[in-house]
């Protein structure tokens, strides 16, 4: 979010854009400088879409210093992120090692914008109050304003459907059937926190596992944080029809090289078809395979919505269903965890609170009216770009 967000919006990165995953260590300012490391294996060189599939981090610092945390941070509190600070400019945002954090709440709401194409919706905690006699007294406003456009939010819910659909995911647990997810876990140094923040086309929600004090979380190969949005998001799904992520126009789409991010040549043993801003696809093939043939055809998504039935050979093939077993048997004792959920778009008027079984997690919820303010797509309503911190 911090990173893919702004690196697309402003054609910094593309999908297939090729960043090479080794250990790199990062000038920042100080003599030793600053060295993250891969929670995996270092892979190489990768696209943003694999970075993503298993949350490689070099990749992403990478990518960070190209777009700078300041124009990170820009976009985070565009997204509604109210608690950075100025000790929070530095490389180590791109990996959310922050000064004061991020309350669930917050964390639930930016991934909101994502869901709702681009658009950031202050939460709320009830849509109105009626008087004895039905009367509504007071209706509930929700602020709107526009973070960036449908298009960059379509590519980032196509990204961030890596970690469930893709083979080595980070968060094949949280696969919904029938229905599209995405989802982005998140660790901190030593293990502190754990996060998984995701949505679906009906609801977006951010679990936070971790101690008051901290402590490192120790557990059995499953995120904890990721267990209880997945319990918690496959229960209020329940029932709900199947849903994908819609495209939007203005998109093309273009054959690709999995191996060099250039455009699929017919030599490439692995090819799969990328989302593009319009404008801003590959336009060279790829020439580490040889062809016999190279045909390139962008396909602009105004003409056709549906990738799949476009190149029926050469979709991520590798993607699996998965069914997440209910088993929450992870150790937690004294560690706390909060969720946060919201409804990403308005599926009807009910409050979520109803819908979410309980779980010894403590549980915000706001729901969102459908009847709210209406959007002046046009308009920027961020006075941001000053990078005053409210500290
Ligand atoms: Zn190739």
């Amino acid at each position: 979010m911090a990173v893919l967000a702004p690196a697309l919006d402003k054609n910094i990165i593309t999908p297939s854009s090729m960043y090479l995953d080794e250990a790199t260590t990062f000038n920042d300012g100080t003599d030793e400088g600053y060295s993250p490391t891969d929670y995996n294996d270092y892979k190489g060189y990768i696209t943003v879409r694999q970075a993503t599939e298993s949350s490689q981090n070099i990749p992403f610092v990478k990518i960070m210093e190209q777009i700078t945390p300041k124009t990170s941070i820009q976009y985070m509190k565009k997204m509604g992120i109210s608690t950075l600070t100025k000790t929070d400019e530095n490389l180590n945002l791109a990996l959310g090692g922050l000064d004061k954090g991020i309350t669930p709440l917050e964390m639930a709401a930016a991934y909101a914008c994502i869901a709702n194409d681009g658009i950031y919706i202050e939460p709320t905690f009830y849509s109105k109050i009626e008087n004895n006699i039905g009367k509504t007294v007071i209706k509930s406003k929700s602020n709107k304003k526009k973070a960036f456009s449908k298009q960059v939010a379509y590519l980032l819910k196509s990204l961030l459907k890596e970690p469930v659909t893709a083979s080595s995911g980070t968060a094949k647990y949280c696969n919904i059937n029938g229905i599209d997810v995405a989802a982005k876990t998140g660790t901190t140094n030593d293990d502190y926190d754990r996060w998984l923040c995701g949505f679906t086309p009906y609801y977006s929600a951010a679990t936070w596992f971790g101690f008051d004090l901290n402590e490192t979380i120790n557990f059995n190969r499953k995120n904890p944080s990721g267990q209880i949005w997945a319990n918690v998001m496959k229960k209020i799904h329940s029932g709900l029809s199947k849903s994908t992520f819609e495209v939007p126009s203005g998109l093309e789409t273009l054959e690709i090289c999995s191996k060099t991010g250039e455009i699929a040549n017919s030599g490439c043993p692995a090819s799969y078809t990328e989302y593009f801003l319009s404008g801003t696809a590959p336009t060279t093939f790829c020439i580490e395979h040889s062809a016999s043939s190279t045909t390139k055809s962008i396909k602009d998504t105004t003409n056709s919505n549906n990738l799949q039935t476009e190149t029926p050979d050469n979709q991520h093939s590798s993607k699996e269903e998965q069914h997440t077993q209910n088993n929450n048997s992870t150790s937690t004792k004294q560690a706390e965890s909060n969720s946060s959920v919201s409804p990403t778009k308005s599926v009807n008027n009910t409050s979520t609170s109803s819908e979410i079984p309980t779980t010894n997690t403590s549980t915000n919820t706001s729901s969102i009216p459908d009847d709210s303010n209406t959007i002046d797509d046009d308009t920027n309503f961020f006075e941001s770009d000053d990078n005053t911190f409210e500290q």
